[in-house]
């Protein structure tokens, strides 16, 4: 089963500050599911524990539990195939010389046969509007193609559960419906975190409202979003989308 759980999760950084504070949340099998909240709420800090990025060390209290495994120093390998993370800095994603290298690197870590993979970034390119961009530089594309190519380098991979950190941030309108009809048509379970609260009602079933490191609120996105003073309380503001519309005269 493609599904998610966050058990009581807390965690310092390094330097002593708690980032998260007993966080539960969870996710049934192709849910979308959307975390919101302001700056530093821990967010990215949470999603980065989805696929075990952070360490499970005495900094960590809780459990992530990923397609009914345990995360642990010892499956992360079967962790990171089985969770796709996009990266909200797609600097922080990018390292290969060419395109082709970057959405190949996760088939090339799993052993698939040439053809096979040429076939596969072929596709994913294609999924994400980058036909052709084999042979480019990701570091001389602009914002939006970068954070495109992450993700086909994560859609090449084919993950169960797929983690999005502000997903919209650098794409121009066009690009973000495009992202927007992609993400709503993939099977896998999903996972977005964004300030883009029109893209999180349009997507998400259900939303975690976080702020300094806590759930403070959960429940059907649009019935959080309409709660004017919940959402002014933790710097958020109600979507356009969900304004009431006065009919035309
Ligand atoms: P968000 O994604 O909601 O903006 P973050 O998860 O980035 O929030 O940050 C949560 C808290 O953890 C903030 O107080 C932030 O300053 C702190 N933090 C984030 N990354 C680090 C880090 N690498 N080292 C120390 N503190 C960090």
């Amino acid at each position: 089963m493609n599904t998610l759980e966050v058990q009581d999760l807390s965690y310092s950084y390094p330097d002593g500050k708690p980032a998260l504070r007993a966080v539960s949340m969870h996710a049934v099998e192709g849910e979308c599911i959307g975390i919101v909240g302001p700056n530093g709420a821990g967010k990215s800090t949470l999603l980065l524990h989805l696929n075990g990025i952070l360490p499970g060390d005495d900094s960590r209290q809780g459990k992530v539990i990923v397609c009914g495994e345990p995360v642990t120093s010892s499956n992360l390998h079967e962790v990171h195939r089985m969770v796709g993370l996009l990266f909200q800095d797609p600097d922080d994603q990018l390292f290969c010389p060419t395109v082709r290298e970057d959405v190949a690197f996760g088939p090339v870590q799993f052993g698939f046969p040439p053809l096979e993979i040429d076939r596969i970034v072929r596709e994913s390119l294609r999924e994400v509007g980058l036909e052709g961009f084999e042979s480019r530089s990701p570091h001389h594309l602009s914002g939006g193609e970068k954070q495109r190519v992450c993700l086909a380098g994560i859609l090449a991979c084919n993950p169960s559960i797929l983690v999005l950190d502000e997903p919209t941030s650098e794409l121009d309108p066009r690009g973000r419906r495009e992202l927007a009809r992609l993400i709503r048509g993939l099977p896998a379970t999903r996972v977005i975190a964004s300030h883009d609260l029109e893209l999180v009602v349009d997507l998400c079933s259900r939303v975690y409202l976080l702020d300094g490191g806590e759930v403070v609120a959960s429940g059907p996105a649009r019935e959080i979003f309409s709660d004017e003073d919940l959402m002014l309380a933790h710097g958020l503001e109600k979507p356009h989308s969900l304004h009431h519309r006065h009919p035309h005269p």
